[in-house]
């Protein structure tokens, strides 16, 4: 029996081609649009998407003989797992291949915020010379605040680490501990872990999953407990931060800066915050390296070769 794998958002075309040796029948269709995205997915297996691709109610319903949802990635924000759940279709991702380009990015951020890079560039090109008005911060000693201390936080502890800073983590599973103890990071896991993060880092980042509880896990309430002149990363998920809140804590000087690749909307059509010269912006790029791509697109594609194997050998 032939399955149809349909390909909603541009992968790397080693995964396609794995798919298509092993028998699958591959439809690219990445130039979909939302008038006729239903029609595409009528016949449709397996769905492949990235996180462009909202996988709602609504699509999984129009998909009547679908499988598999397979997302090329990590998060899984973008997937109505609920009404998955109900028809019984399985959810993958593949969260393997995404930590080291994730946290490449999130190192190049924290330096850029603390040596202004990205203004010190800008000032060049505009024939300015701000040589005393370009004096940074070091990176070395200082306390980098992880929150989420899975595969991203992890490879993003380590870096820092190589740089000298003292790196402290909270991660709700307590079965973390060990491996930051082992690495020489200071774990958290209590009630009042967060708010001791935030009060005692000078850079913090997030590296956690946007679900129903943590959204907005960074609100006023937890800007105000940054120490002063701190700094905030966010290269997980845009609703985890209140952007509302981070601009007024950025214009107050309550905290030195931000470095943001997600957003609450994407692309931002509220460009308040992103204008603000104490905030660095990448559109999303986290994942966007060529080796993350070629190893996510091979990765979910042995993922779905697996499942098509298991259920078509009876
Ligand atoms: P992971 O599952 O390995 O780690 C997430 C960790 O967060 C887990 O250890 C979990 O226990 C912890 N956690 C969850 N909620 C928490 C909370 N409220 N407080 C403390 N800890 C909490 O995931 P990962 O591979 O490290 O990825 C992390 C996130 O990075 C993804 O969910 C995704 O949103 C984001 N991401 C972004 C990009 C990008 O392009 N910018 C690319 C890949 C992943």
């Amino acid at each position: 029996m032939e399955w149809n794998v349909v390909v909603l958002d541009p992968i790397h075309f080693s995964g396609i081609d794995m798919m298509r040796k092993a028998g699958l029948n591959v439809i690219e269709a990445f130039d979909h649009s939302s008038k006729n995205v239903e029609e595409l997915v009528k016949n449709a297996d397996v769905l492949v998407v990235r996180s462009r691709t909202k996988v709602t109610r609504t699509l999984i319903e129009a998909a009547t003989q679908l499988k598999l949802i397979a997302r090329c990635g990590v998060g899984l924000d973008n997937v109505d797992l609920k009404a998955a759940e109900e028809r019984g279709i399985r959810v993958i991702n593949s969260p393997e291949s995404s930590a080291i380009s994730v946290a490449e990015l999130t190192m190049g951020l924290i330096l850029s915020l603390f040596r202004m890079i990205p203004l010190a560039d800008r000032s060049m090109k505009e024939g300015k010379w701000l040589k005393k008005e370009l004096e940074g911060t070091q990176l070395y000693g200082k306390t980098l605040g992880i929150i989420g201390f899975g595969r991203i936080g992890q490879a993003v502890a380590e870096r820092a680490l190589a740089f000298g800073a003292r790196v402290i983590a909270y991660d709700v599973d307590k079965g973390k501990m060990a491996i930051a103890e082992k690495m020489g990071v200071t774990f958290l896991s209590g009630p009042n872990s967060l708010e001791i993060l935030l009060r005692n880092s000078d850079v913090v980042s997030l590296h956690i999953p946007l679900t129903e509880e943590n959204k907005m896990i960074i609100g006023p309430r937890e800007l105000e407990l940054m120490k002063p002149g701190s700094y905030l990363i966010n290269t997980s998920r845009g609703g985890l931060v209140d952007e509302k809140a981070l601009y007024q804590a950025l214009i107050s000087g309550r905290i030195a800066g931000a470095a943001l690749d997600v957003f609450e909307e994407e692309p931002p059509k509220n460009k308040d915050l992103i204008s603000l010269p104490n905030v660095i912006c990448t559109p999303h790029i986290g994942a966007s390296t060529f080796e993350c791509q070629l190893a996510n697109s091979v990765e979910i594609a042995k993922k779905i070769i697996d499942y098509f194997n298991e259920k078509t050998s009876n």
